[in-house]
This record gives structure tokens, C-alpha cells and sequence, in this order.
């Protein structure tokens, strides 16, 4: 789960790690009122989970109260890579000497967090770690031994010659670390932290992401969710229960198991298809999973062919069977759809499906190759 700017900036506030002074706000009214009650330039900056609003004009900088009003006017409502901004963060503008980077993500390589610096931070960070990644440093830290001062020192000394900014960076990339076993994150960075005129180091930027399986005792970042910047279908997902990741092709897929739906999906990139999402029903089966699934597949207008693929163990083929019986009846399906049930109540299966005349493959490779064909003729 991703949590706004403002949000990780209030999380980064809490564990110690200086921010600008900022409030979120949803009107021009109340940006010109803040800029007026700072009485100082302002930073007007756009809420949405995607990197590079700063490029997409989603981040601006205010000199008066009245501008802030006319630049909140044009970022709300404003559509940055496909979202619309509802949100805006107001904060005190900082004077900028230098930008720095500093991440930390879960690396599944070394399976530790890895903490990333780079004194060349920045909106081109990207660019940075492309083209000359000899400058972003790097340190996998031992999670029974945690990170260590001198660790997050050095670190520091490849961001700053200034001993008092090194301090003030070590003590940065220590809380920083805190925060992120504090809230059970994927990535935490801050991009870019700046020294300013007066030769403090701040955070003017914040991102969080937390992993979804840490959650339920995560209530505080949960209660953070905002619904309205997520994918509508993996809302409908996540509230069905069902592991859903949207993807860009034209062949909706329904699996049980992670592996399994990881395995269709390549079968479908093999034959020369493109999967419209990663969809995992889970180990139970019950037939109202199969009928959320179906409509959430079929909200997007791209898929133009559904392969069901079913491995029954604990699930039931029979159970899944009736949810597709189900979701004929309840929605309007205009697209084909192809079945393969194998394992528990197989035969029944079979004989429940007869209702609805499917195309039924006996090999995964059968119903893929049917799936991409269907889809072809369709389109
Ligand atoms: P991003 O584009 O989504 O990464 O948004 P950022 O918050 O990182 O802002 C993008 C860029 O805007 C930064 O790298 C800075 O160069 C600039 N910027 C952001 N906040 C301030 C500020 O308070 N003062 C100044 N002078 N520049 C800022
Ligand atoms: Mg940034």
C-alpha cells in the first residue's frame, strides 16, 4: 500500500526527521489562507502516488498568498499519468543549496534492507542510477544486528563534507531506518533530502510503501488508505478478498495460487498473448470469489478473452464451476471464456458446466493457445 507525501512527511515528523512546516489541503481558499499564515513563499504540491510530479507540473512554488491560490486552482483537478489530484500539500518553501537521495528498500537479493544514497538527488534520480550508478552507494544492512552509527555515518560521508551536516544526515539515516521496520515498509525514501541557506538538512519530499501483508497491525498507516487514488478494480479485489494486480493485455485470467496464476501468465506471454492482470481467488472456493472475479475482469473494456485456470486441491473444481454457472447469470458476458477444472470434483465440475457450453481444455497449454485465439477473433 502506498500512503501520500503528506502522510509519510507526518510519519517522518513523529520519528524525528525534520520536514517544512505543510498542511494538506482540497481548496484554493484554504492554500491562499495557509500561505498567508506561513507568511512566507510556499511550495503548492500535488497528492498522487506517482514519482516525477515535479516534471508533470504537479510542483510548485509560490512567492505570495495569491499565488498559491491561483496554483492550487490549476494542480486540483489536474491529471497527472492518469490520476486526478483531489489532494494538495502546502509547505513552507525551502531555500535549496544541495539535493541528495536517500532510500531504503527490501532487497529480495541479499533479502535485507538496502540503504541507498546518492549526493546527486534530485528529480533525475532515475537518470542518476542509469547512467552513472557509481554514484548512488549502497550498504545491505544486517536485520539481527540492525544498522549501526558508524554504518549510517559513513553513509552520511558520502552525502556531505560538513561534519555538522554528516551529524545531521547520520541522525537522519538511523531514524529513517526506524521508521522503516516501525511501519513494516517496502521502500521508505526521501527524494530530495536538502541542505539549506542555513546549512540544515531537511526533507522536503517523502515516500512510503508499506507491505500489504503487515496491515492488520499496521492501523494507523491502514486508516492512511486513500481509495480514491487506487485502481477502482483492485479496490473491488482486495474488499472480495482476492489478490488482483491489473496489467495492460487483453486475456483476463482466473487462478488459484499464486504460483499457478504466475505460471498461466507466462504460458500466455509464450503463445504470443498479453495477460490483462495477475488474479489469484485463493485456496477456498467459494462461487461468489468466481463471480466478483469475473465482473472485476470484465470492468476492463481491453480484455477481449477470460481463461479460467483451476487446479483443484483444498479448492473444489465443482464449487468454481457453480460461480461460473453464477456469473452467467448475473453478468452480461460478452466475451468468450475458456475453462480448464482439473483435480477435486473434476467430473462434477464437468457436468455443472454443460449448463453453459464452454470451450474445455484438458492441458494448460490448450486452453492458453484457445484463449489467445478467441481473443484474436474477437478484437
Ligand atoms: P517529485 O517531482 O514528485 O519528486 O517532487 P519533489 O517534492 O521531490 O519536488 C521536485 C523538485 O522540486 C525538487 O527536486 C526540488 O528541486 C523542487 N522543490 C521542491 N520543494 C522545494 C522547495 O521547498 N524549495 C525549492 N527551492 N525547490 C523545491
Ligand atoms: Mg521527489
Amino acid at each position: 500500500m502506498k500512503i501520500h507525501e503528506y502522510q509519510a512527511k507526518e510519519v517522518f515528523a513523529e520519528a524525528g526527521i525534520r520536514v517544512p512546516k505543510g498542511e494538506m489541503v482540497t481548496t484554493p481558499n484554504r492554500a491562499e489562507e495557509l500561505a498567508r499564515e506561513y507568511n512566507a513563499p510556499v511550495m503548492v504540491k500535488a497528492q498522487v502516488h506517482v514519482g516525477g510530479r515535479g516534471k508533470a507540473g504537479g510542483v510548485k512554488y509560490a512567492e505570495t498568498p495569491e499565488a498559491a491560490r491561483v496554483l492550487a486552482t490549476q494542480i486540483l483537478g489536474m491529471d497527472i499519468k492518469g490520476l486526478e489530484v483531489k489532494r494538495i500539500l502546502v509547505t513552507v518553501a525551502e531555500d535549496i543549496i544541495t539535493e541528495s537521495y536517500l532510500g531504503i528498500i527490501l532487497d529480495r537479493v541479499s533479502k535485507r534492507p538496502v540503504i541507498m544514497v546518492s549526493p546527486a538527488g534530485g528529480v533525475d534520480i532515475e537518470e542518476v542510477a542509469a547512467k552513472t550508478p557509481e554514484k548512488i552507494f549502497k550498504l545491505a544492512v544486517d536485520p539481527q544486528l540492525g544498522l549501526r552509527s558508524y554504518q549510517a555515518r559513513n553513509l552520511a560521508y558520502k552525502l556531505y563534507r560538513d561534519p555538522l551536516q554528516v551529524r545531521k544526515a547520520t541522525d537522519i539515516i538511523l531514524k529513517l531506518y526506524d521508521v522503516f521496520w516501525k511501519v513494516d515498509a517496502s521502500l521508505v525514501e526521501i527524494n530530495p533530502l536538502i541542505t539549506n541557506t542555513s546549512g540544515d538538512v531537511i526533507a522536503i519530499d517523502g515516500k512510503i510503501n508499506i507491505d500489504d501483508n503487515a496491515l492488520y497491525r499496521q492501523k494507523n498507516i491502514e486508516q492512511m488508505r486513500d481509495i480514491d487514488s487506487e485502481e477502482p478494480s483492485e479496490v473491488e479485489a482486495r474488499e472480495g478478498d482476492l489478490s488482483f494486480v491489473k496489467l495492460d493485455g487483453n486475456i483476463g485470467c482466473i487462478v488459484n495460487g499464486a504460483g499457478l496464476a504466475m505460471a498461466t501468465m507466462d504460458l500466455v506471454k509464450r503463445y504470443g498473448g498479453e495477460p490483462a492482470n495477475f488474479l489469484d481467488i485463493g485456496g477456498s472456493s467459494n462461487p461468489q470469489k468466481v463471480v466478483t472475479a469475473m465482473r472485476i475482469i470484465l470492468s476492463d473494456p481491453k480484455v477481449e478473452s477470460i481463461l479460467i485456470n483451476i487446479f483443484g486441491g483444498i479448492t473444489r473444481c465443482d464449487d468454481v464451476a457453480n460461480g461460473i454457472v453464477e456469473a452467467f447469470k448475473q453478468l452480461d458476458l460478452k466475451v468468450p471464456v475458456v475453462v480448464r477444472l482439473t483435480g477435486t470434483n473434476e467430473e462434477k465440475a464437468r457436468q455443472i458446466l454443460k449448463k453453459v457450453k464452454l470451450p474445455y481444455g484438458d492441458t494448460l497449454d490448450d486452453v492458453v493457445k484457445k484463449a489467445i485465439e478467441l481473443a484474436e477473433t474477437t478484437s
